[in-house]
């Protein structure tokens, strides 16, 4: 079971506090904002994500905020990125399945990979 992080604020600033360069940062992460008092979740991701949210700042998934869990097992990552975006599927910007490696599943809906 994963843990995520409270929200931080979105900027170079914070991101250069929360993340050490010396150390991989893997693990998944969240983008969004908050709309009266909840967090609406628009993008979803895994890798290393210090470098992650830096490419985010570039495209249309940057947001206000920003929430994490670190992870370092491939399997543990896929399977959280898979649970966060169908959980999240209504509010994403992004609505391409994660992509699913060769002769895995996706938990929830069953997508093979592969294909
Ligand atoms: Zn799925």
């Amino acid at each position: 079971m994963s843990y995520f992080s409270d929200p931080y604020e979105y900027d170079h600033e914070t991101i250069n506090e929360v993340f050490d360069d010396n150390d991989d940062n893997l693990g998944n992460y969240r983008i969004g904002h908050y709309e009266d008092d909840e967090f609406v979740i628009t993008y979803v991701g895994k890798g290393n994500i210090k470098v992650r949210l830096n490419d985010h700042f570039k495209d249309e998934y940057h947001d206000d905020y920003f929430t994490f869990s670190p992870e370092e097992d491939d399997e543990e990552m896929f399977i959280q990125e898979c649970e966060d975006f169908h959980d999240n599927e209504s509010t994403l910007k992004n609505k391409n399945h994660p992509p699913v490696p060769k002769s895995k599943k996706c938990p929830v809906c069953g997508k093979e990979g592969g294909k």
